[in-house]
Order: structure tokens, then sequence, then C-alpha cells
């Protein structure tokens, strides 16, 4: 469990930085409702990994649509942002933070009011045309139809978030790559840091010199190498006791 000076310390890191960054993977997502992919009740104990394989995707695509549907559509749509998510859109507003970089494909920080998201590995919003481009709000498509199809060109539309082996958006990888070579402060949220190159990012911030701050109720590959001050424990009851001694801290 985090102790009051390790609140503290953390406290005393946000206060004094001029760039901090926030780095958020599955877990800051779980008291939402959403499990991780990985670990005992994670998604890949219910479900098979295979149906976020590209080639199976274009080989399946009815199969694959099934089960895209009913994990990342109907589970994950029907989720809301909890007091973690809030607590980062708060200090952006604060002027505490100036970005989050994410993993999540979940648009649960845009859903609590965060403004400037990196979304690292896209995002479940919108879907897009393999063969001629063409982008849709996932809100426009009929996903109850058999597949979604291009209306341009009839093609089966893909969810906007990296399959494996997919590349990982420019704009974003750009956007989070610049922010972590400024920041001076990463506040880290439940990720394992075994997902590569997203793991990379915390680790180009600190080679120039950042703090690390990092959530989660278990050790991860960041605690013992990068990470700073570790809070040990949930998401929202870590960012809750942060954002109170933080607004304490600016009267
Ligand atoms: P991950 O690297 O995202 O790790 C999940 C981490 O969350 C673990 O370290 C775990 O200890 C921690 N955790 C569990 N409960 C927590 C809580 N209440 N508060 C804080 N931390 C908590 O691992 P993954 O799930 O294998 O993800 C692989 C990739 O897939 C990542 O990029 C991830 O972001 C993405 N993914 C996204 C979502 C989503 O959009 N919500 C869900 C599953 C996976």
């Amino acid at each position: 469990m985090a102790t009051g000076v390790n609140i503290d310390s953390a406290v005393e890191l946000i206060i004094n930085s001029k760039f901090a960054i926030a780095f958020t993977g599955a877990g800051i997502s779980v008291e939402s409702g959403i499990p991780p992919f990985r670990g005992k009740d994670g998604l890949w104990s219910k479900y098979d990994p295979n149906v976020l394989d590209l080639n199976n995707f274009f080989l399946n695509p009815i199969d694959s649509w099934k089960v895209i549907k009913e994990i990342f559509y109907d589970f994950f749509g029907a989720a809301k942002p909890n007091a973690a998510h809030f607590a980062l859109s708060e200090m952006e507003k604060m002027g505490l933070i100036k970005a989050v970089i994410t993993q999540n494909i979940d648009n649960l920080h845009t859903d609590a009011g965060s403004k400037e998201v990196y979304e690292f590995h896209g995002n479940s919003r919108m879907l897009v045309c393999p063969y001629c481009g063409h982008n849709y709000l996932t809100s426009e498509v009929n996903l109850n139809d058999i597949v979604p199809l291009c209306n341009q060109c009839h093609g089966v539309l893909k969810p906007d978030f990296i399959f494996f082996g997919e590349s990982i958006p420019a704009l974003a990888y750009q956007k989070s790559v610049e922010a972590a070579e400024k920041a001076d402060l990463v506040i880290i949220i439940g990720s394992t840091g075994e997902v590569v190159p997203a793991s990379m990012i915390p680790s180009v911030a600190k080679q120039n010199g950042a703090q690390i701050i990092e959530i989660n109720p278990e050790k991860s590959l960041f605690t013992s190498t990068i990470t700073d001050v570790f809070l040990q424990g949930k998401a929202t009851e870590m960012m809750t006791q942060l954002i109170n001694e933080l607004k304490k801290s600016k009267i």
C-alpha cells in the first residue's frame, strides 16, 4: 500500500514539475469494468487472442466481427470513466499535466474530459476501410449487420485500433515521443510495461531526466527499473488521494 510519505513525495513532484504527462494502460480502466488482456481474469482467459490477428480478420471476417463486436463494442462500449480518469482530466484543467498517452482503446479519457490524449494503439470510436481508407464514426455504422461494409467500396470495415503486427498510428506515435522527450515527470498508471513499443515511452522520458511516479496494485517491469515513487494500489484510490492533496496544496 502507498504510505503517506509516498503520496507526499508524489504530490511534491507533481507540484514542482513543469511538463508532467500521464501514461496509462489497461489497469486504469479495470475499475470501469474492463478487464486487462493478460492475467488470471484477463480477456485472453475467455477469448482467443487470435481475434486480433490481422490475417485471421481478413480470412474470417464474419467470425472475427462476431467476437470483436461482443468484446470491444457491446462490452467496452457500456463502460464509463472512473475516478482515476476524472482525476487526470481535472489535473489537466489545473495545468498540472500536459497530456495523457494511453495504450487503451476504450475512449474513457476523452469521455472524462481530457483534451490532450494520444491514443498509442488507436481507438474503437472509429472504423476504417482497409481497402480505400475511408473512415467512419462507429456510432454511424450498424454493427448488427453480419459485417460492417464500406459504403464507398464495399470492403469489410476494421476497427481503427491496431491488431497484432500493425504499426502504431503515426501521429499518436510522434506526439507521444515528443511529449516524452519534453516531460520532466511521468505518472504511469496500470501498465505491465510488457507491451512494446508503448513501454519505451516512459523510458524515453527517464533518459531525458524525468522523474517517474507509478500507480499499480502489483509491481510491473517499470517498478524496479525506472520508477522513483511507487504508489502501490488501485488507480481510483491512488488518484483520488493525489487529486485531493493537490487541491489542498493549490488553496
Ligand atoms: P497492461 O500492460 O495494460 O497491464 C495491465 C496492468 O494493470 C497490470 O500491471 C495490472 O497489475 C494493473 N492493474 C490491474 N488492476 C488495476 C487497478 N485497479 N488499478 C491500476 N492498475 C491495475 O496489460 P494488458 O491488459 O495485457 O494490455 C495489453 C494491451 O492491450 C495494452 O496496450 C492495453 O492498454 C490494451 N488493452 C486495453 C484495454 C482498454 O482499452 N481498456 C483493455 C485491455 C487491454
